[in-house]
C-alpha cells in the first residue's frame, strides 16, 4: 500500500475514534434561581441604603461560575467544613474579648442580617452561605479580579521529570539549561476566595475573621492582601466593611501586589510550611505545571460561556442567533446549528462526502466526527462511515 494511502486511513480512523479537542457547544446551565436576591428586593433595598451603595453601580456576575479548578461558586460539604475549621481557629487567636451588652448585641445581629442581605442581592451565587455556628455567621465570596484588557501570566518551569512539555517561548536569565520560561494570556483568574465570620462584635467593636486563599498567588502575596483588608478596616472602624473588602480585592489585590503587566507565579516552595506566615493566608501551594493548566481552563471555560451567552451571526445564512444555537468546529469557526445540519446532510446524501469540510471556504478544516453524529440522524451517520470507508478503499486501490 503506497505510503501516503496509508497514512490517510489511518488519520480518517483517528478523526472517527477520538472525539475532537474543541467541545461540541452546549447548553448552558440553567440560571441558577440563586443568582436573585433570596430576600424581598425591598429589604435588598433598605439593606443596601444602609451600606450607602447604589444597587446600579453594584458588580453583578449574573452567570453562574462553571466547575473547574477553583472556578465554582459552589463549596461543597468538605469545603465548607475545612473553611470553617479554618476561620473557627482563628477566633481568639490574639484579639482581645470585648464584652458587649445585650442591647449592642441585638444591633450588631441586626446590622450583620442586613448586611448580609445586601451582599447576597449583589454578588448572587458568588456569595455561599455557611451554616450558622455558635450564633456566628458565616459565608465564602468568590471574588473575581478585574482585567479589563487580559493580563500575561509567566512561571519558571523546571524541566526536570514530570514537568509538562510547555513551549519554552523565551530563555531567561539565569541559568536556562534546566529552566522553561512559560508565558501565556488570560482574560479571566481564578477567583480570590474570600471567607468570613462573623463575630458578635462586629460591626461595632472588631472587624470579621476572614481567610483568603487562592491557587495562583503564594503565601507572601496572600498575607499582604490579609493586611490590605486590614487598613481597608482601619480606615472605617466600627462601620459595615465585606463590601468594601470584596471591592478592593477585585480592584486593587494586582496592583497591590506591585503586578504591572504581567502576573508572575511564584515557584513551588519545597520549604513551604504550614506554621509560617500569617494564618489567614491560604496556599494550594502547588508547583506552576498543576497551576498554569487551571488557570488556563480557568480562562477556556470563562471564554465559553461568554460565547454561550452572546449573539453571532451565521456567516451562511447571515442571521444573528444567541451561542447556544452554534457549532463551533475545532478551527475556531462557528456556524448556526441550522445552516450546519442542511450541510452536512446535504453531503452525506449527495455521497460528496470527502468535502464535509469546515464551509469558510478558506480553512479547509474536517467536521469532526463527534458533530457529525450529533447533527445527522443514526441511519446518516451510519451512511456518512459507510460512504468515508468506501472513498478510503478506492483511494487505496488507485
Ligand atoms: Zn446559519
Ligand atoms: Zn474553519
Amino acid at each position: 500500500m503506497p505510503k501516503k494511502h496509508r497514512d490517510r486511513i489511518f488519520h480518517c480512523l483517528d478523526l472517527i475514534a477520538i472525539p475532537a479537542g474543541t467541545p461540541p457547544v452546549t447548553s448552558p446551565p440553567p440560571r441558577s434561581s440563586k443568582a436573585m436576591p433570596r430576600k424581598s428586593s425591598k429589604a435588598a433595598a433598605n439593606a443596601l441604603q444602609r451600606l450607602n451603595l447604589d444597587a446600579e453601580d453594584a458588580p453583578v456576575e449574573t452567570l453562574p461560575a462553571k466547575a473547574s479548578s477553583s472556578g465554582t461558586a459552589a463549596v461543597g460539604g468538605g469545603q465548607e467544613e475545612e473553611c470553617l475549621r479554618r476561620l473557627h481557629e482563628l477566633v481568639g487567636f490574639g484579639r482581645e474579648r470585648v464584652e458587649l451588652t445585650e442591647e449592642e448585641v441585638r444591633a450588631n445581629d441586626q446590622r450583620q442580617e442586613d448586611e448580609i442581605c445586601a451582599l447576597e442581592a449583589i454578588f448572587g451565587d458568588n456569595l455561599v452561605m455557611f451554616s450558622r455556628k455558635e450564633g456566628q455567621r458565616s459565608f465564602q465570596v468568590h471574588v473575581h479580579i478585574e482585567i479589563p484588557d487580559g493580563t500575561n501570566v509567566s512561571a519558571r518551569l523546571s524541566s526536570g521529570a514530570g514537568t509538562p512539555n510547555y513551549k519554552q517561548a523565551h530563555d531567561h536569565d539565569g541559568d536556562a539549561s534546566d529552566e522553561l520560561f512559560y508565558k501565556f494570556r488570560v482574560d479571566h483568574l481564578p477567583p480570590i476566595l474570600l471567607s468570613c465570620l462573623l463575630p458578635l462584635s462586629y460591626p461595632s467593636h472588631q472587624p470579621p475573621f476572614f481567610t483568603i486563599s487562592t491557587e495562583w498567588l503564594d503565601r507572601v502575596m496572600i498575607s499582604s492582601l490579609c493586611e490590605m483588608l486590614d487598613m481597608t478596616w482601619e480606615e472605617q472602624q466600627g462601620m459595615e466593611v465585606i463590601y468594601q473588602w470584596v471591592q478592593r480585592l477585585q480592584s486593587s489585590s494586582l496592583s497591590y501586589l506591585g503586578f504591572g503587566d504581567e502576573i508572575v507565579l511564584s515557584k513551588h516552595d519545597q520549604t513551604y510550611a504550614e506554621d509560617g506566615g500569617d494564618k489567614r493566608a491560604l496556599t494550594h501551594n502547588a508547583p506552576p505545571d498543576v497551576t498554569i493548566p487551571r488557570i488556563i481552563r480557568y480562562n477556556d471555560d470563562k471564554h465559553h460561556e461568554a460565547f454561550l451567552y452572546a449573539i453571532h451571526y451565521c456567516m451562511i445564512c447571515f442571521s444573528e442567533f444567541p451561542g447556544v444555537d452554534f457549532i463551533k468546529l475545532p478551527c475556531h469557526h462557528f456556524f448556526c446549528q441550522k445552516c450546519m445540519q442542511t450541510y452536512c446532510k446535504m453531503h452525506v446524501k449527495e455521497g460528496t462526502v470527502v468535502k464535509l469540510l469546515c464551509p469558510d471556504t478558506k480553512c479547509g478544516v474536517v467536521v469532526p466526527p463527534n458533530i457529525l453524529k450529533r447533527l445527522l440522524g443514526e441511519d446518516e451517520f451510519e451512511r456518512w462511515e459507510t460512504l468515508l470507508f468506501r472513498e478510503l478503499l478506492t483511494q487505496w486501490l488507485m
